[in-house]
């Protein structure tokens, strides 16, 4: 049996298998190009309930094998959370303050505005020691280790803010991760961490979430278990409401005693996660009925979108049969071919001979409506779907 990265207790024995899939940043240039698959699975932790991946992919084949791949992480909440934690933290313009990887240099920016200007974005060269020209998250996470930490807190000094956004999930190792990120904190310093919340992914079954570079799927629960274990103090814990994942923002304090405290596993948690793994093969079958039936009725099925959920949506469920095409206006991405599905990436304006398409959208809300916005006439009388289960007005 597989055991938890956190906590080491045993998985619950309902694994979610998704299917043997290659990993989502591969753009081929030819359907002959070669491509590896891996068995993609997720399972829940019998103890702490963190939902994670068993037996991720290696690392070496999620590297990207491209330099232009980058990942938006939401921003509408960035100046509440600046303002939350200038106030709260009580900071001032001698406060040092450090992110962790380029996701966090808007907020770093915000701080700016705020008078706070002793900040550093952490160098994956000169502070990591990455030498790829290709690499992403990957390779990152596995620097933000005690080691390396100190190394970068000699050269930088330590810090009385350490920021990390959408990077904690990535971490093959979170418990190493995160001690790493204390070796750059002055003593009763804070973390900033921020995740995607999971709860409505597990709660509607929209199993394309899950994908290789995610290791971890936390909850507000998993995510407060995660901190106490590690001795921080939980001042603040915010959900901030998205179309499709909420995000999760706690901000800790390095805390000098270890503050017991016990927070119970509801038992709804595992059912829930029972009921998405038991969801999976069902949901696979109503989606190839459903599409099957729309091709009998000789229309043309088109994704919007080349992002790892497209790529998940179409590769676990098994529809690449039925999709004539992705859409996707990032022109670097434009005849590319997606492994597995063999499917062609086209750019928008592709649509205007269509007639009879039917549209799946994959994007972010935020792509989703600008898309909408600058495509009006272009799918005027088109029917539009979009792959995701959980509610969000299309
Ligand atoms: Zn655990």
């Amino acid at each position: 049996m597989q055991k938890c990265i956190i906590c080491e207790s045993f998985l619950n024995k309902s694994i979610a298998n998704l299917g043997n899939l290659p990993p989502s940043n591969l753009y081929l240039r030819s359907v002959f190009d070669g491509w590896v698959s891996h068995p993609l699975q997720v399972g829940i932790c019998s103890c702490c309930g963190l939902v994670q991946l068993v037996e991720p992919m290696s690392l070496e084949i999620i590297e990207p094998k491209v330099n232009w791949i980058k990942y938006e992480e939401p921003e509408d909440h960035l100046d509440t959370l600046a303002h939350r934690l200038i106030e709260l933290l009580n900071l001032s313009p001698n406060s040092r303050i450090a992110g962790l990887t380029y996701k966090d240099e808007t907020l770093l920016e915000r701080f700016k505005v705020k008078g706070c200007k002793d900040y550093v974005s952490i160098d994956p060269r000169s502070d990591l020691g990455i030498s790829k020209t290709c690499f992403g998250l990957e390779t990152v996470q596995e620097k933000i280790n005690p080691a390396q930490m100190d190394f970068v807190a000699r050269n930088r000094g330590k810090f009385d803010v350490v920021i990390g956004r959408h990077i904690l999930e990535h971490a093959r190792d979170p418990n190493v991760f995160v001690e790493g990120c204390k070796a750059l904190l002055k003593p009763n310093g804070f973390l900033i961490l921020e995740v995607p919340d999971n709860e409505k992914v597990l709660a509607h079954g929209d199993h394309c979430f899950v994908w290789e570079e995610h290791c971890s799927y936390f909850t507000p629960l998993t995510l407060r278990r995660f901190a106490l274990r590690h001795n921080f103090e939980v001042l603040d814990l915010q959900i901030y409401p998205q179309s499709f994942e909420d995000l999760l923002v706690v901000i800790l304090q390095n805390a000098d005693k270890h503050k017991y405290c016990k927070l119970g596993l509801e038992s709804t948690a595992i059912d829930q996660f029972v009921a998405f793994s038991n969801a999976f093969d069902r949901n696979k079958k109503r989606l190839q009925t459903k599409l099957r039936n729309l091709i009998a009725q000789d229309k043309k099925l088109i994704m919007v979108g080349s992002g790892h959920l497209a790529i998940k949506f179409i590769n676990m469920h098994d529809l690449q049969s039925y999709f004539s095409y992705i859409i996707d206006d990032n022109q670097l991405k434009h005849r590319r071919i997606l492994p597995k599905s063999n499917l062609e990436i086209k750019p928008s304006v592709a649509l205007l001979s269509e007639t009879n398409a039917i549209l799946f959208l994959s994007l972010s809300p935020a792509s989703q409506k600008s898309f909408l916005q600058k495509h009006k006439e272009q799918i005027d009388g088109l029917e539009i779907y979009s792959i995701f289960n959980i509610p969000h007005g299309i």
